[in-house]
């Protein structure tokens, strides 16, 4: 199978290529910035899990080189659209079409790009290589973001806050379905208790999930601390996955909420009534668990005969995002004219799969140079 099928099968792979992304991955923050104009107002970015790094260069590209991609692409787009649509006298000759904001550079940009694999440098970036799962990965980011940020000393919430924090984290997917929505949920919420340590009032979470069992419970713990809490499935993420991604806004912690990463939130088991929902916002109940994991609780036991069964779920509104005209992700597409493949804008630095290929090679080939299977371990 050459590059080319590959190009054929995965436009975005492709398109990915030519635009000079790392990763197809650009194409889903770049149609979340369309719906959801992420980027609006943000200087202070954390992302998470970012190797190879094209959504730190979505980031780069947007903040620190002003360039129009995204929500200032798709405004583009459609002002031209109205105009055409205005010159042949679709629409009213007075009618006014508004020209897109400017976007140029922004000032006091900082992007901090944490991955447990080495990323390739980006200009303006600070690459971390650490795991978010670990609490020794808070103190690296706040020195990231904070250089005066004095371990011994200073406290959170004396270190400089972000707008805007995003995770793509993905575990190596083993294929048991659970086990995968298990393990993704786990980078989740570590990825939600970095969050909670270093955004602003106000400010924005966007991660990746795995729309599993009980996924609901997630959304109505998250509006706990947020405003407005929606899955978003891109189009450039196969309809055929379970991947979504969630858009929190309006970061507005519980008063009394202090964020950390010794006793950092997880999954509670409960949920409750409307009215216990508003009393959980203000106030919401914790138990320490053990293992020194807090549960945010909801609220009362959905057993509890006593109380009332309707309302206690709360179902997220689900957005499907990226103009209708993009590529199907899950289609196979006709390559143009005199396509040339290209290779890939950045290879990963240490690909987890590098000692399998190495092994691989060393046999002479998939199945070595025996019969099928064998001098295979
Ligand atoms: N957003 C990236 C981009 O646009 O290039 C792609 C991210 S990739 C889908 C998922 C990443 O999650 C991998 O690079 C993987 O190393 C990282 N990851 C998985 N578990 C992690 C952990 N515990 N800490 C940090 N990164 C992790």
């Amino acid at each position: 199978m050459g590059k080319s099928s590959k190009d054929k099968r995965d436009a975005y792979y492709r398109l990915a290529k030519e635009q000079g992304w790392r990763a197809r991955s650009a194409f889903k923050l770049l149609q979340l910035d369309e719906e959801f104009d992420l980027f609006q107002g943000v200087s202070r970015v954390v992302d998470l899990c970012a190797a190879p790094g094209s959504w730190s260069q979505v980031l780069s590209r947007v903040l620190i080189q002003g360039q129009r991609v995204g929500r200032a692409a798709w405004q583009d787009k459609r002002y031209n659209e109205l105009l055409r649509l205005r010159q042949e006298g679709s629409l009213a000759k007075d009618y006014e079409v508004e020209a897109p904001p400017e976007a140029k550079p922004r000032k006091d940009v900082k992007i901090v790009a944490i991955d447990l694999q080495p990323m390739s440098p980006l200009d303006g970036i600070t690459c971390l290589k650490a795991d978010i799962t670990h609490p020794s990965t808070i103190p690296l980011l706040l020195k990231a973001l904070d250089p005066d940020y004095d371990r011994s000393s200073a406290s959170i919430e004396a270190s400089q806050p972000v707008d805007l924090v995003l995770s793509d984290g993905a575990p190596d997917v083993t294929g048991l379905h659970d086990l995968d929505i298990y393990v993704q949920s786990q980078l989740l919420w570590a990825a939600l208790n970095l969050a909670l340590c270093v955004l602003k009032p106000g400010g924005r979470f966007v991660a990746k999930i795995f729309r599993g069992k009980d996924v609901d419970l997630l959304y109505a713990q998250l509006k706990i601390v947020f405003e407005s809490v929606t899955v978003a499935k891109p189009r450039s993420s196969r309809a055929s996955s379970v991947e979504a991604f969630i858009v929190c806004t309006n970061f507005r912690p519980p008063k009394g909420f202090k964020a950390s990463l010794d006793s950092p939130l997880g999954a509670g088991r409960k949920l409750q009534s409307s009215e216990q929902t508003l009393a959980a916002r203000t106030q919401p109940s914790r138990t320490v668990r053990p293992d020194g994991i807090t549960e945010l609780d909801l609220g009362s036991d959905l057993e509890d005969e006593s109380q009332p069964k309707q309302d206690i779920r709360w179902i997220a509104p689900f957005l499907a995002c990226g103009d209708l005209s993009a590529f199907d992700a899950d289609a196979s597409h006709k390559l143009p004219d005199g396509h040339v493949s290209l290779d890939p804008v950045q290879p990963p630095t240490a690909p987890p799969y590098r000692r399998a290929l190495e092994e691989r090679r060393k046999m002479g080939g998939a199945y070595g140079k025996t019969k099928l299977g064998e001098g295979l371990e």
